[in-house]
């Protein structure tokens, strides 16, 4: 499922095919539940004339492309990949089309039909979710303060969109092995140290996803990658996600994987001791 880095992999991608000052001429559907508004008459009266694009931003796991009179938000949840075409017809599990003007169009692929593109008409708009921790604004005191609130476990925790946006399973069991805080751990009982450990660690674990373009596991169509096709390699330098059962890259006991309020989750349990 994408997160933070991949969804930036992706609007890089966007960047760098000069989509910004282009016009988008129309919206179409292919699987009606995509779109939202569901209405196609509110997209056709929207896009009566093209719409330039303005910016393409990003905030959390939400690619904005913002136009001239409005927003789209696009989530790609479990399986959803934007690519390039040229052809008239859909592209196999083609949710929805961005139609360029004079251009190739933007398709949204989407297996498993959970992602979503959502029309606000209005112009630079962004969801009302947490700091994202790519924001200047996110800085260890902000951290210290949102956490001073908590109330459950630091993994449920980092998994509140509402709290930080942009992690989810992947980055929550990096960010945590690297402050070597147990998933389990209350948010209430973190010391000052753990807590400043952890400010550092998501900004470290974030960057470096980044860095390599967000992680690509497994090779079904329902993996990530970027807008060309390319893969992730942040795979390559994982710490505990997806390595159960493998020596810790640190103390080299077993990294285990539990099922955690539904979620697999992964840690060393020699470095990151769970609280008694
Ligand atoms: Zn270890």
């Amino acid at each position: 499922m994408p997160e933070l880095p991949e969804v930036e992999a992706i609007r890089q991608d966007l960047i760098a095919m000069d989509l910004k000052g282009q016009e988008i001429e129309s919206v179409i559907a292919f699987n009606e539940r995509t779109l939202s508004p569901t209405e196609k008459m509110a997209w056709d009266v929207f896009f009566q004339s093209p719409r330039r694009i303005i910016s393409i931003e990003r905030k959390g796991k939400w690619l904005l492309l913002k136009l001239a009179g409005g927003t789209l938000f696009i989530h790609l949840r479990m399986s959803g990949k934007l690519r390039l075409t040229e052809s008239r017809r859909p592209m196999t599990h083609e949710r929805a089309r961005l139609v360029i003007k004079g251009g190739a169009s933007l398709s949204f692929i989407d297996p498993r039909k959970f992602g979503r593109i959502v029309l606000i008409e209005k112009e630079d708009a962004s969801p009302s979710i947490g700091i994202d921790p790519t924001e200047g604004t996110f800085t260890e005191e902000a951290l210290l303060s949102l956490l001073s609130k908590g109330q459950t476990a630091i993994k449920t925790w980092l998994l509140d969109q509402k709290k930080i946006s942009g992690l989810g399973n992947i980055y929550v069991d990096e960010a945590l092995f690297r402050a070597g805080i147990h998933p389990e751990h209350p948010v209430s009982r973190l010391s000052l140290a753990k807590k400043k450990l952890l400010y550092r660690s998501i900004v470290g674990t974030i960057q470096e996803a980044i860095k390599h373009r967000g992680t690509s596991l497994g090779t079904t169509n329902q993996n990530y990658s970027g807008i060309h096709k390319a893969r992730g390699s942040h795979q390559d330098h994982l710490f505990v996600y997806s390595r159960q059962g493998k020596p810790c890259k640190k103390c080299r006991t077993p990294i285990e994987k539990v099922r955690f309020r539904g979620r697999g989750t992964h840690f060393c349990p020699s470095c990151q001791k769970p609280v008694h």
